[in-house]
């Protein structure tokens, strides 16, 4: 019987997870089902119940994460540490186990597809929101980290837990003046076509402008702006959207899609 997958959220209309996750089926000759399934508010767990009477598993996004880590009736550690969930799997005994790839999927395309190498660099992070809380306990595995929000407190509340104070401080954004090796843009400034409020001078000399956000294209206004203002290379989030696919792909089938010929194919799709 055909396994059934799905991604829940809301909205989740524009969700590119049945299209990445049939292209997985595709390169590992697998067979699959995946629907987008709404949540309506309050009722994730009435939602996920009746989901999990046939289904084998499914990606948890937007507004869902927290809701789905409590749902988990057990959690793999790197959802413990990032206190959310974005995978769900019905296991052999019927129980449901939660993980997060949302590091592991930065991380792939950071230092696996791009090859940068994070020891010793001095990493700009903006934003203090869900996704940031993902991809900091993997930057300050190996580098030092400035973290910078809108709302300041928050920054500060994700320093002060973050366990390795001694490589991470808070900057407002009006004090920043350059120096980085690595700027990775975790807020959702680009979702609204908007910059972050910090000098251009920031940009000028870093060597990767990482942006989590995503287009078709591959560019994004933060993409463009720090290219415009001397960073050597920008990228947008569409690799780490593969990547932490691949790794709840993994997950769910034991089977690992070729990263770079699922950029690929996708890329390829989305442009047309
Ligand atoms: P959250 O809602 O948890 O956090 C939003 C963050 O963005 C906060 O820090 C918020 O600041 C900041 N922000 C919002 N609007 C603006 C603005 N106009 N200017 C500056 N900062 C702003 O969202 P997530 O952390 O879940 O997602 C953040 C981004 O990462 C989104 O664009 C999302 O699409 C992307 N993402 C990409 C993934 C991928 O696989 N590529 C995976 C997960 C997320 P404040 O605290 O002041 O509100």
């Amino acid at each position: 019987m055909t396994a059934r997958y799905a991604v829940f959220g809301n909205p989740i209309a524009h969700s590119l997870s049945p299209l990445i996750h049939s292209c997985f089926a595709r390169l590992t000759h697998d067979d699959i089902s995946y629907e987008r399934i709404l949540v309506e508010p309050g009722q994730f767990r009435a939602t996920a119940d009746e989901f999990f009477k046939t289904g084998s598993g499914c990606n948890v996004t937007v507004p869902c994460k927290l809701d789905a880590y409590g749902y988990a009736d057990s959690l793999t550690a790197r959802a413990e540490a990032a206190g959310a969930v974005n995978t769900l799997k019905k296991l052999d005994d019927g129980s449901i186990l939660g993980d997060n790839t949302d590091g592991g999927g930065f991380q792939a395309d950071l230092t696996g597809r791009l090859g940068c190498a994070l020891s010793g660099q001095k990493v700009l992070l903006i934003g203090a929101g869900g996704a940031a809380k993902g991809i900091l306990r993997v930057l300050l595995e190996a580098a030092s980290v400035v973290i910078a929000n809108r709302t300041p407190e928050k920054a500060q509340a994700l320093c002060q837990a973050c366990g390795s104070p001694e490589n991470c401080s808070v900057r407002l954004f009006s004090e920043l003046e350059g120096g980085f090796d690595l700027i990775v843009n975790a807020s959702s400034s680009s979702l609204y076509q908007v910059l972050p409020e910090i000098k251009d001078e920031v940009y000028s000399g870093c060597t990767l402008a990482y942006d989590l956000y995503y287009t078709p294209r591959g560019t994004t206004v933060f993409t463009e702006q720090a290219l415009k203002c001397g960073a050597a290379k920008a990228v947008d989030g569409f690799g780490m959207l593969i990547g932490q696919g691949i790794l709840s792909y993994e997950l769910w089938r034991g089977l690992r899609p070729d990263m770079a010929a699922a950029m690929e194919y996708l890329r390829t799709r989305l442009k047309d």
